[in-house]
């Protein structure tokens, strides 16, 4: 994983072992609050998903995660007891799943409070805030619906939030992120989506196996046809060329697959546009602008 972050941070592979050696003194046990707003436990799922380090590595040897509604053993007033008292030592990565309501406090609340304020709180005292998929990056899906919901960094404002788009989080990117942050105790550069450079430089158009058929004009019309089965997916609603991903490059699951090469148009989840401009999903771009 180290020379995974490496090679998407642009270092010389001669630092992984450093690189590692760094991070896995500051790894070892570091706090995680990992909260949850208005999603659908997506990112949760495929973080337990990861391969190398596999979840149960992650999880009971290099992290201590305080609290995780999903995974945590304790619940009710246990588990918030333990989320106050990570809050009340700092020190901690704070991990912030789905989006947030601003409309009314009462869409999504913990123990009756409201999860906007708790989240605030949290904040405060973290060492590093970041954003786990699109519904806490920007909004995501929720941010279609009714509760004005937004991500992290609309919420907190002064507090620079690190954003790790994708519906759901890719893991792989979250692991080395965090692997980076803490052998370097700085965040990686930056784009103005507040998105790590490494990651989301590149539209995935640049790199998709399906380009020369677009370039020849070749676009699916028919999914049951064998055929056209390798051509471009731009009428069937993709949105590569305007999204900023290297899911193309790197495959998700280990490099087992993603959504192009199982003929699953990009419906751009990586772009703080999602999911509201890109809808209808299936259409073809042009249509939907
Ligand atoms: S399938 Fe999408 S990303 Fe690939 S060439 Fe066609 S438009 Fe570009
Ligand atoms: S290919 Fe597109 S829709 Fe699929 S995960 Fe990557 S950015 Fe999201």
């Amino acid at each position: 994983m180290c020379s995974l972050s490496c090679v998407a941070f642009g270092l010389d592979l001669s630092v992984a072992p450093k690189m590692a050696d760094a991070a896995a003194a500051k790894l070892m046990k570091k706090p995680v609050i990992w909260m949850q707003g208005q999603g659908c436990t997506g990112c949760s799922s495929s973080l337990l998903s990861s391969i190398n380090p596999g979840p149960e590595k992650l999880l009971l040897e290099l992290l201590s995660v305080r609290f995780h509604p999903t995974i945590m053993a304790a619940a009710g007033e246990q588990a918030v007891q333990s989320w106050e008292e990570c809050v009340a030592e700092g020190n901690y990565l704070l991990v912030l799943e789905g989006s947030i309501p601003t409309r009314d406090p009462r869409f999504c609340t913990v123990e009756g409070q409201p999860f906007g304020e708790l989240f605030k709180k949290a904040a405060a005292n973290a060492d590093l805030v970041i954003a786990a998929g699109s519904c806490a990056c920007y909004g995501g899906i929720p941010r279609a619906g009714i509760t004005g919901a937004v991500g992290a960094q609309d919420a907190l404002k002064d507090t620079k939030v690190l954003n790790l788009p994708s519906c759901p989080v890719k893991p792989d990117r979250l692991i080395s992120t965090i692997l980076y942050y803490l052998g370097h105790n700085e965040l990686p550069r930056l784009d103005n989506d507040g998105r790590p450079v490494a990651y989301y430089r590149y539209v995935l158009h640049d790199s998709c196996h399906r380009r020369l058929h677009y370039e020849r004009g070749e676009f699916l019309s028919d999914w049951n046809d064998p055929k056209t089965s390798d051509w471009c997916l731009y009428n069937k609603g993709c949105k590569g060329k305007e999204t900023f991903t290297n899911c193309s490059s790197y495959w998700w699951n280990d490099g087992v697959s993603y959504c192009g090469a199982v003929g699953s148009p990009c419906s751009g989840c990586s772009q703080p546009k999602f999911y509201e401009e890109f809808s209808p999903l299936f259409a073809n771009p042009e249509e939907v602008k």
